[in-house]
């Protein structure tokens, strides 16, 4: 049976340019804004790392991100640290998602990517965790990792930390899936 992992954020975060440097490994900066819904895959093995781009559709994306991670091992949720302007919206949203009571009910992993940390090097993981409330979740599997699509900095590690947590849950089987993608 194929695992999923479901990556979520706002518009312009870096979704799409994550799932394109773990396919790879290069940064492209000419992707196109998208244009209504998308979804990118990226299968290896049993599993999938899927993306969604919404486009926009910001009156639905509550209830367009609940359908989209059901079924759902892990989450990446991306955030564009960046641009501070965004920062109260992306808090919103992930407050939102954790809430999901299917989520809920199985714990599952999520991990934080304090993305674009490449224009923005004086981010400290810390600043992150205190403006996003996370410090005192810790015991419920959610960590931040600073990334950067662009240089490729923390997307491995961020990864290799989900894959732990999901690996933990029992998916022991998967486990190919990341050695192939973090070798
Ligand atoms: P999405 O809407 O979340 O899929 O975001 P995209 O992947 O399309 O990225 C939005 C914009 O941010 C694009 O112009 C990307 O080139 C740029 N971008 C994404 N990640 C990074 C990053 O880590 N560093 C920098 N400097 N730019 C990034
Ligand atoms: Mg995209």
């Amino acid at each position: 049976k194929p695992v999923r992992i479901s990556i979520l954020g706002l518009d312009r975060a870096g979704k799409t340019s994550i799932i394109y440097r773990l396919k790879t490994g290069t940064f492209i900066h000419t992707l196109r804004p998208t244009i209504g819904m998308n979804v990118e895959t990226l299968t290896i093995g049993d599993v999938s790392i899927q993306c969604m781009d919404i486009g926009g559709q910001l009156q639905f994306r509550n209830s367009i991100w609940q359908s989209f991670t059901r079924g759902s091992v892990g989450l990446i949720y991306v955030i564009d640290v960046s641009d501070k302007r965004l920062y109260a919206e992306a808090r919103t949203y992930l407050w939102k998602t954790l809430k999901f009571s299917h989520l809920r009910s199985k714990n599952i992993p999520v991990v934080v990517f304090g993305n674009k940390i490449d224009l923005s090097p004086h981010i400290e993981t810390r600043d992150l965790e205190n403006f996003f409330g996370i410090t005192k979740y810790y015991s419920k599997d959610i960590r931040v990792f600073l990334t950067s699509a662009k240089t490729g900095e923390g997307i491995k590690a961020g990864i290799e930390w989900l894959s732990e947590k999901i690996s933990h849950r029992g998916y022991h089987t998967q486990m190919n899936f990341f050695r192939r993608l973090l070798a």
